[in-house]
């Protein structure tokens, strides 16, 4: 099959791998529908995190369940799945407390790589989730966004409280930011404050429910937050960058007391002291997305949202190498690879 793979920083490309087969009696092979390229993707990609040999790419599906293990009952052949970037049994103690991304029997998705044409999910009965019917072409899309941003983006909302009436800070206007909005307006959000210096960008996030954007960024965004709220800062803020700019951002948006919701990857580390005196909470991590999807797959099948729209480019998984260039120049908000 062919299939994604980074041989180096900025060098990724379409490769012959193995077509994968069941290697333990809880595996499903599925056939993918649509792949994409995860801001997550862009790490390794600029070589922020070293690439020390070649590795498959991708961590994000939705397909057709071609094959399954003897184990297997809960999903059959021709059904249509999503499933996220952990594998989890959804049996133990940590999945049933809602934390599946945390699973003792976990298994990452991203070192099996899903920008490919197939691909093996491990504890296929914990992790994937079938649709009621294979769903029309045009869902496709937002089923593809509940595998990762869509879920994480919601995670961030739940993680930083956001409840009737609220204000929120959104820090990050990628694709996990502009469906944190989208999660933070599901949940009754009051006003909803995120920053983007990008036209396209604001104007998504204004669709999803933002009802302020801001171009200020760092200790300026702080500034104008706290204009805008008494003095006080948000109740909720939802980080989504992962950088330390945006971490303390997203706690200096917030007020004593308030939640932030930190879903970006996080690659920094955090002053204590500063910590200490904000009184934040703070509640965060890889989002527990196998959580999240049947209520995701059900808002998305009576089309109550829309996250599908964050696909600003599709193009074919054979052009994944353009895929990654036009996120990383921040052509595209999130790339869409369709297959045969
Ligand atoms: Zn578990």
């Amino acid at each position: 099959m062919k299939g994604a793979v980074l041989h180096a920083p900025r060098d990724v490309r379409l490769d012959e791998r193995p077509d994968p087969t069941i290697a333990e009696p809880g595996d499903a092979i599925i056939r993918l529908t649509a792949t994409c390229v995860c801001g997550s993707d862009l790490w390794p990609y600029r070589g922020i995190e070293a690439v020390d040999s070649p590795a498959p790419m991708g961590h994000e599906y939705v397909g057709i369940v071609e094959e399954i293990g003897r184990e297997v009952t809960s999903i059959r052949p021709g059904q249509f799945v999503i499933g996220s970037f952990f594998a989890s049994d959804n049996t133990c103690e940590i999945c049933r407390a809602g934390y599946q991304s945390s699973c003792v029997h976990r298994q990452p998705i991203g070192a099996i790589g899903t920008q490919a044409e197939y691909a093996r999910i491990p504890l296929a009965d914990g992790t994937l989730v079938a649709t009621a019917e294979v769903p029309p072409a045009d869902l496709i899309p937002s089923y593809l966004a509940a595998s990762d941003v869509l879920g994480t983006g919601w995670f961030g909302a739940v993680a930083a409280e956001v409840v009737p009436g609220t204000t929120v800070a959104v820090i990050g206007d990628g694709a996990v930011g502009l469906l944190g909005v989208m999660a933070a307006a599901h949940f009754g959000a009051e006003r909803i404050i995120i920053s983007s210096r990008h036209a396209s960008r604001q104007r998504l996030a204004r669709e999803f429910g933002a009802t302020d954007v801001i171009e200020e960024r760092g200790d300026n965004a702080v500034a104008r937050i706290k204009d805008m709220t008494d003095g006080l800062g948000a109740h909720c803020g939802i980080e989504a960058v992962g950088t330390r700019e945006s971490m303390l951002q997203a706690i200096g948006s917030v007020r004593p007391g308030g939640h932030v919701g930190y879903v970006g990857v996080t690659h920094a580390d955090l002053p204590g002291k500063q910590l200490f005196y904000s009184h934040t909470h703070l509640h965060g991590g890889p989002a527990p997305v196998r959580r999240f999807l049947p209520e995701l797959i059900d808002l998305i099948s009576e089309r109550t949202i829309d996250p599908g729209k964050v696909f600003d480019l599709t193009i074919p998984l054979d052009d994944v190498a353009e895929g990654y260039r036009a996120m990383d120049e921040r052509r595209a908000v999130k790339t869409l690879l369709t297959l045969d």
